[in-house]
């Protein structure tokens, strides 16, 4: 690795240290994801998203019929979103074996099962799930795609009474319990939202209208929608709930869109804020390199997996994979650039380590091995796993010739001797987690880091600063190793 790269590579870490640290006091808790039904077909997604501020829990639901794409693909623009006041659940594929087939149902219509018997179908199982988060919220939108338009009077067989799209749905106008003295205004929620959404709409056909289905009344058309998500959550749990429908009819975008203005509605009614931009302050973290060797098909390896190769083979990082999307880049130690070695075809005449780097943070390594020197593979290319040690060596090069020495150990130098501490040999944990510093060399002179990887230690040329060596004699030096601001290792150098 080049001298500029390793700098800034380690200020950054120790930065990125302290605003992870920084980031763990003042955002606890402040997103969660939860996976139900692992592995199962009806796999349940399930995003908890806490402000920095505290405040009412809206919650979220898209994709409980999965041919009504527009509030599934809707929902999902929040699971990411970072919050300043307030929080979000946000469920946006409900019912995901129906998104699948691109159909409303596939045992039965899982938004009639908010009441009534268990059925032992996974859509009873998902609903349980769903009621437990309902009970947690203090409003509630299931978003959907209706069919037709809905007008308060009849005008044609598409746009009548009784059809759903471009309208906001509750079971009721004003809700009361008397009890435990419960007023809610459904009627003036969806008309401030309806307001809010209908000013970015052009075609007035296409306005919004608040559509009160009295589900509980006994003259209702709609008592199929007892069985609903909003149905339940307003007469069980008391929280004002709210169908989202936008006509299917139009354009995909179009539909998504009017989604967001009315989630964007009912957050700002609810005083859920966002932060925008929202911050991402996670750890980041290398899934897999993606690599070819001589044009070979590509192949996929880990974080800390080893791939073995043969010396002379052309090497190209094709695509890395990370917890990140952007900002991510390759460094081949002893290859390439200061900057990005990927999409690069580079000759290997070393073993070596590929470091991933998100921005300036090193986050994860994969390593070249050579096959033994009389085994020439050809054809396949093996990876494998790095031993689970933690035994520490160093790869040194010393006058050109590379040398593995073990930890503690003694390293003879004359002086006019050059030597380069190549990198860290640390079994299953990531070389670039640890600090080497040679005590009385900074490899840095502009940023003293502490960590001497990387740089020429030209002895010819007085580089060592005397008052480091072991009683000042300028005869004996170290190198000290430490992970974690924990000292784990030191190599003795000799004159
Ligand atoms: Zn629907």
């Amino acid at each position: 690795m080049k001298k500029k790269v390793r700098y800034k590579i380690f200020i950054c870490l120790c930065v990125f240290y302290l605003v992870s640290i920084a980031s763990l006091c003042a955002f606890a808790q402040k997103r969660s994801f939860t996976v139900f039904f692992e592995g199962e077909d009806n796999e349940l997604y399930v995003y908890k998203v806490n402000g920095t501020d505290p405040g009412k829990t809206l919650m979220i639901i898209g994709g409980i019929q999965g041919d009504e794409v527009a509030g599934f693909l809707a929902a999902d623009r929040y699971a990411d979103i970072s919050l300043k006041k307030g929080n979000l659940i946000v469920v946006p594929r409900a019912n995901f074996p129906s998104i699948l087939k691109r159909e409303r149902k596939i045992n039965e219509d899982m938004n009639r099962k908010f009441s009534g018997a268990d059925a032992g179908n996974y859509e009873t199982k998902v609903v349980k799930v769903l009621k437990k988060l309902i009970q947690e919220s203090d409003c509630l939108l299931n978003l959907h795609e209706g069919s037709g338009i809905f007008s308060e009077k009849w005008e044609g067989p598409m746009r009548n009474p009784k059809r759903f799209g471009q309208s906001i749905i509750a079971d009721t106008a004003f809700f009361e319990d008397k009890k435990l003295g419960i007023k809610i205004d459904l009627e003036a929620m969806a008309n401030n939202v309806i307001k809010e959404v209908n000013k970015h709409i052009t075609n007035s056909e296409y306005f919004f209208h608040f559509n009160n289905h009295g589900t509980a009344q006994s003259d209702t058309k709609h008592k199929e929608q007892r069985g609903s998500a909003t149905y339940y959550a307003l007469y069980q749990c008391k929280i004002p709930a709210f169908g989202v429908e936008s006509a299917k009819t139009l354009p995909l975008e179009q539909k998504v869109k009017q989604h967001i203005y009315a989630i964007n509605g009912f957050m700002n009614l609810m005083g859920v804020i966002p932060e925008t931009p929202g911050i991402d302050l996670k750890k980041p973290e290398l899934q897999y390199i993606i690599i070819s060797v001589n044009d070979s098909v590509p192949v996929v390896v880990g974080t800390m997996q080893r791939l073995k190769i043969n010396r002379g083979d052309i090497v190209e990082v094709l695509d890395i994979v990370a917890n990140y999307k952007r900002g991510l880049s390759v460094d081949i130690i002893g290859v390439g650039s200061d900057y990005n070695d990927m999409k690069k075809k580079f000759v290997i005449n070393e073993e070596t380590r590929i470091i991933a780097k998100k921005d300036c943070y090193a986050c994860g390594s994969i390593f070249l091995d050579f096959h033994p020197k009389d085994v020439v593979e050809t054809s396949k290319l093996s990876v494998s796993d790095s031993k689970k040690t933690a035994e520490l060596k160093y790869k040194l090069k010393v006058n050109g010739r590379i040398r593995i020495v073990d930890n503690y150990s003694h390293v003879k130098l004359k002086r006019g001797d050059k030597l380069v501490i190549l990198d860290l040999i640390s079994g299953n944990i990531d070389p670039s987690e640890y600090v080497v510093n040679f005590k009385g060399f900074v490899g840095n002179r502009r940023n003293n880091t502490g960590e001497d990887r990387g740089y020429l230690v030209d002895t010819a040329k007085n580089v060592l600063m005397r008052k480091y060596s072991i009683n000042k004699q300028n005869k004996h030096y170290y190198i000290v190793t430490s992970l974690n601001d924990k000292e784990v290792g030191k190599l003795f150098i000799d004159f």
